[in-house]
């Protein structure tokens, strides 16, 4: 077993991340550019560049999004959220996906009902990146379990995959801005996940065999007393503790 704690000094690399955005925006920019410039000098033939046009455009536009969750303020609204439910919705936005690709998503609460203080988008926001993770990263089919239980006044959430693994060289970069071995992927998920905990004052652990699968743990505190952010909060989506 590889195991790996995340570092939060990854994290507070915004140098690196700039240069990374120009860099990761710049290439497709080049590729568009460079067909287009093609276009105008012969008209013949420019039909077929238009798909990778597009696809470019595409990626862009994904860096960009993911980005700006990175970019967005860090001041959350916390409140009390069923943490059960929680799991449940965002379960129900991925399963199609699951579905299609032969993946079953189960989840296991040795908890009912508890409610954890926290920024329910946010933390919609960590499981759905893992989620998605666990869903590439299995390419014959396989199973995704989340199990949440408590311990010492925590949460746990934990999603495991019996996905491809991650080598050892690989999970030492994961969490670096950009770092990706997708071909379409940003590498920007874990980091967003990682910033998420970091402000929730909690922790991420990812450990993995290769070619067995995957589990990241997330450890919330139950309650964050005395934080900034803070906010009485009532909207009347159901999930949220009246
Ligand atoms: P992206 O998904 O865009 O590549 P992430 O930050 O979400 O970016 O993940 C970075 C890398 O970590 C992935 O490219 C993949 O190699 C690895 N990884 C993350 N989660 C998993 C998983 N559950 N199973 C296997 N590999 C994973
Ligand atoms: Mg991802």
């Amino acid at each position: 077993t590889e195991e790996y704690i995340r570092r939060s000094e990854k994290l507070s690399a915004v140098g690196q991340l700039a240069a990374g955005v120009a860099h990761e925006i710049r290439n497709p920019l080049t590729v568009i550019s460079g067909f287009l410039q093609l276009m105008q000098q012969r008209e013949q033939n420019t039909n077929n560049h238009v798909p990778v046009m597009l696809s470019e455009l595409a990626r862009i536009n994904k860096i960009i999004s993911e980005f700006l969750l990175l970019a967005k303020p860090g001041v959350q609204k916390f409140e009390n959220v069923k943490i059960c439910y929680l799991i449940r919705e965002v379960v129900t936005l991925l399963d199609t996906s699951a579905i299609m690709k032969s993946i079953s998503i189960t989840s296991e609460f040795s908890i009912d009902d508890t409610t954890v203080e926290c920024d329910p988008d946010q933390i919609k926001q960590v499981l759905i990146n893992l989620l998605k993770n666990s869903i590439e990263a299995m390419d014959d089919g396989g199973q995704i379990h989340i199990h949440v239980y408590e311990k010492d006044n925590m949460i746990y959430i934990q999603i495991k995959d019996t996905g491809n693994g991650i080598p050892q060289e690989v999970l030492e970069r994961i969490g670096e801005p950009f770092f990706t071995t997708k071909p379409k992927g940003t590498g920007l998920g874990l980091m967003i996940c990682d910033r998420i905990i970091e402000h929730h004052h909690g922790k991420m652990d990812i450990s993995s065999v290769q070619g067995k699968g995957t589990t990241v743990t997330i450890y919330l505190n139950k309650v964050i007393s005395e934080q900034e952010g803070k906010n009485e909060y009532t909207s009347s989506e159901y999930y949220r503790e009246s």
